[in-house]
């Protein structure tokens, strides 16, 4: 995919577009190349589909951000095991629903029958600030189902047969005809009898009173990523809700908390601190200890630093997701510390140095001079 066009393009809108300008962008296109609208054309149809993924995406505060680092590689889904921050068409039911109600009518019917991938499920991990940095291996417990020994996951009791529901005669649909945006819709609906599924379970199983899973905890292993950032999602293929009729199950979506740290604040890949130097370091240069990810680092700060003063340390910040080699910068902000405890033979060195600068002989009896010397300036 690589000539994809950029989401906010594709909507005509801003990189700061806000959320309503999004939808009211979206709405418009929708309207004007739904399938409906342009039975047969092929173009406005790709149109329509393009529109709706951008907007899919931007209007979830997480994957627009998430879009907005690593652009449309956000939600390309690594080969093993997991991907990060995945784009699932599957998620998009939802947006429709939101915006227009079941707007797709006959073209979503399908055969209860089909094998159907299980919904994605979602869990939560804290990770430490530098776990987050060089990765880490984590365990999580989840609910997890599984089919049903007693009944293969039919729920029906062992020697019987769920029956063909008669509402929607087995197609687990039934077609309602309703006022929309576009006008009179016919929508397909899941059967209100039998929930979709098309059968009616009327001897329940009696291990999974009919649902023909079993809810079992747990054990996950969760291998996160170096370079991962806070609100960034890990997905875990096939630990999500199981399929029905023999789909692939849904995957586990894991989001990733960074806990905050006491020094380092990070932005996408660089890490910013701040380090206090002395007055005598500022002035005359020499070397300072600096705390990294890396442990602590010698820095030769040059003679006549001003306080606030911005170093680089090349290579110190986060490894990229994509790249572990490739890692961000480390800036740390120096800080001239200003002393507030100063002994008497400390004060006198101070007034003999100010006396210098001034012009001022500091081992002069006139009191009265000295204290001119330090504070008229
Ligand atoms: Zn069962
Ligand atoms: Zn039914």
């Amino acid at each position: 995919m690589a000539d994809k066009r950029d989401y906010y393009e594709v909507l005509g809108v801003s990189r700061n577009a806000t959320d309503d300008e999004l939808k009211k962008a979206y709405r418009t296109l929708a309207k004007k190349y739904h399938p409906d609208t342009n039975p047969g054309d092929k173009e406005a149809e790709a149109k329509f589909k393009e529109a709706s993924e951008a907007y899919a995406v931007l209007s979830d505060s997480d994957k627009r951000r998430q879009y907005d680092q690593f652009g449309h590689q956000a939600f390309e889904n690594g080969g093993a095991g997991a991907g990060y921050g995945g784009f699932d068409f599957t998620d998009m039911g939802d947006i429709f629903g939101d915006l227009f109600g079941d707007i797709f009518g006959g073209s979503r019917r399908r055969n209860p029958n089909a094998p159907t991938k299980g919904a994605n499920v979602r869990a939560g991990i804290r990770i430490t600030f530098e776990e987050a940095v060089f990765g880490t291996e984590k365990e999580l417990e989840i609910n997890l189902k599984e089919e049903c020994e007693k009944c293969h996951g039919s729920g029906a009791r062992p020697g019987t047969q769920p029956m063909k529901c008669t509402k929607c005669d087995g197609k687990g649909q039934v077609v309602m005809t309703t006022q929309s945006l576009f006008g009179m819709t016919r929508s397909v609906q899941a059967c209100p009898d039998c929930r979709g599924t098309g059968k009616i379970i009327k001897d329940r199983c009696p291990d999974c009173s009919g649902s023909g899973y079993i809810s079992r905890r747990k054990k996950i292993q969760v291998s996160v990523p170096a370079g991962i950032d806070n609100a960034q999602s890990i997905r875990i293929r096939d630990k999500g809700e199981p399929g029905t009729n023999g789909g692939e199950r849904g995957d586990l979506l894991v989001e990733v908390t960074v806990t905050r740290h006491p020094i380092f604040q990070r932005k996408d890949y660089d890490i910013f601190s701040t380090a206090p130097i002395s007055f005598a370091q500022a002035a005359l240069g020499g070397d300072v200890r600096i705390s990294t990810v890396d442990g602590d680092v010698l820095y030769t700060v040059k003679p006549g630093t001003q306080s606030d003063t911005k170093v680089r340390l090349r290579g110190k910040g986060v490894p990229s997701l994509r790249n572990k080699q490739i890692r961000g910068d480390h800036y740390v902000t120096l800080v001239v510390q200003v002393p507030t405890k100063l002994t008497s033979e400390q004060k006198e060195l101070l007034k003999k140095y100010d006396d210098a600068v001034t012009g001022k002989k500091s081992d002069d009896d006139d009191s009265k001079g000295k204290k001119k010397g330090l504070f008229n300036k």
